[in-house]
């Protein structure tokens, strides 16, 4: 028997309590790993601890694939049509409508997220993922190929059967939904494994899987170490794919395990650098203001974080006025994720805070000047000030690799020409903005730029309809859309002899 937590809020935005159940969810129930673990959940906002949570290992991931392996054959793919295999996905989001409040209250507990942020942006867009997901459930299809009279050829969209995936911590419920609702309308069944650090979104899906009266074994949470339950997800021999969503660092060790045991398929949603970039021509007003939320939403620790910002010598001046008051403005309205006027919360955990103080200190070590932010923000949990650096140079860490936090690197430029090279100079190609009122160059210099979402005149709106995913470093695959279709099914040509004898 596992064990229950109850967490009380009394807060301007949520008032209440909300009961999770801290085990594991495997084959429909809850259970307590087989080596007894558990972890500590600490809110970044106060670095206290606010709740325990069991942590499995390697054999509860063999528990879960065999759960999932035993509702493949019984009782989803074939056996639960599309149209019931989106009833379920829809009725599981009509549920999470109904406990939005609650998913935010836990993500801005356990992450630090503004809770108006954390409503809309994540809570409300893994709804929207589900919704649009369960809508192609009935829509998975082959096709008819001729070749010549004698042949009747079709390709059928298979299920793989048990796919894994691997979450971080920086938008929880999101990363967790992308998972989910293209594999399980695709037919497969799926071993989640969410971040250790952020773990209580996860638990709040499960219990609301087994409400909306998912098969036992379709969907199994094993919340776990990324080098033990992690692991074991990306080594295991009856896993047939595996979705990862983090670091890039992370993503090669998921590769190299699929490389050495079974050759699983691997997506991979990886980090980034992506720029921003700012012409002359560009709307200053609106471009200031997306600017700002490319790189600072969410407290930066966004992986389409517009963290090099590349702006065009003649509005240079007027911009980084702009943009400065934009990221004080914010530093103003930073605080208690919990409170109505609060913008920015505080980074996810202690190791992150460190790591994002660490390039601050070597941005100003390498001599880019601080020009904004830099500074802790009060006493207690993990809040660092909106940053930003100005006269950076393309080999300083802080231009070239990715912070996650709150840091913008900013680049003065003149020519077309020379932001491009300046913008693909990177191993990663995530993401990019392009700001300016002619049409004709923001299209062309979003066709040069070596990324997979390029934003025309916006930042950060991801769509569930709209493929996201990574150039060069950034990834491999495409989640969102059509496309994640693609990637959670694989085709089967069948040859039908109608006439050939031999
Ligand atoms: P991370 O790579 O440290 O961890 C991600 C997940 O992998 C966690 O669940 C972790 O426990 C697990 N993990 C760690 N070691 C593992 C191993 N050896 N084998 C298997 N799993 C393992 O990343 P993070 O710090 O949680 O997240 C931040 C990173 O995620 C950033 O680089 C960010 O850019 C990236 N990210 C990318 C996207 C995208 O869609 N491209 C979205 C969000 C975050």
């Amino acid at each position: 028997m596992s064990h229950q937590t109850t967490l009380e809020f009394n807060n301007a935005m949520y008032k209440g309590s909300i009961s999770l159940n801290t085990g594991l969810f495997i084959d429909g129930q809850w259970v307590d790993p087989v080596e007894p673990d558990s972890i500590y959940v600490i809110n970044p906002a106060t670095g206290k601890k606010v709740a325990s949570v069991s942590l499995g290992s390697s054999k509860d991931v063999d528990l879960a694939v065999k759960a999932a392996q035993k509702a493949c054959k019984t009782s989803w793919g074939l056996k639960c049509p599309g149209t019931q295999r989106g009833k379920l996905l829809a009725r599981l989001a009509d549920l999470m409508e109904r406990d939005a409040d609650q998913f935010t209250a836990l993500e801005a507990l356990d992450a630090g997220m503004p809770f108006q942020f954390a409503k809309a942006a994540n809570v409300g867009s893994s709804i929207q993922t589900l919704r649009y997901f369960a809508g192609w459930s009935d829509k998975i299809q082959g096709k008819s190929i001729e070749t010549n009279e004698t042949k009747l050829a079709y390709t059928r969209r298979e299920p793989y059967g048990v796919v894994g995936g691997i979450t971080p911590w920086n938008v929880p419920l999101g990363m967790l939904c992308w998972k989910v609702a293209p594999a399980l309308a695709t037919g497969n069944c799926i071993v989640l494994k969410p971040s250790e650090m952020t773990p209580l979104s996860a638990l709040k899906f499960a219990s609301l899987v087994s409400e909306a009266g998912f098969p036992p074994g379709v969907v199994n949470v094993v919340n776990g170490y990324g080098t033990t339950v992690g692991q074991a997800i990306s080594e295991h021999m009856d896993i047939a794919k595996v979705s990862f969503t983090g670091s890039t660092l992370v993503g090669r060790k998921i590769l190299e395990a699929s490389a050495k045991t079974n050759l699983k398929v691997v997506t991979l949603e990886l980090g980034g650098k992506s720029p921003t970039i700012v012409f002359d021509d560009c709307n200053l007003e609106q471009t200031v203001k997306w600017a700002a939320m490319a790189i600072f939403v969410n407290m930066g620790q966004s992986c389409v974080a517009g963290s090099r910002i590349f702006v065009q010598e003649g509005i240079y001046p007027q911009f980084m006025e702009k943009f400065t008051a934009m990221a004080n403005g914010l530093g103003q309205a930073t605080g208690d994720p919990f409170a109505p006027t609060t913008q920015h919360g505080p980074q996810a955990s202690k190791a992150q805070y460190d790591r994002i103080m660490n390039y601050i200190a070597s941005g100003k070590a390498d001599g880019a000047t601080l020009h904004a932010g830099g500074e802790r923000h009060g006493t207690e949990g993990y809040f660092i000030q909106p940053t930003i650096f100005t006269d950076c140079k393309a080999e300083m860490k802080i231009v070239k690799e990715e912070i996650f936090g709150p840091v913008a690197a900013i680049l003065k430029f003149k020519t077309e020409e020379e932001v491009i090279e300046a913008a693909n100079a990177t191993t990663y190609g995530l993401s990019a903005c392009i700001f300016s009122e002619n049409i004709s160059r923001a299209l062309r210099v979003a066709h040069a730029i070596e990324s997979g979402s390029t934003f025309v005149n916006s930042a950060q709106l991801i769509d569930p309809a709209i493929p996201f995913g990574g150039y060069k470093a950034s990834g491999i695959g495409r989640e969102q859309g059509e496309y994640a279709l693609e990637t959670y099914t694989q085709v089967k040509a069948v040859h039908v002899n109608i006439g050939l004898e031999i």
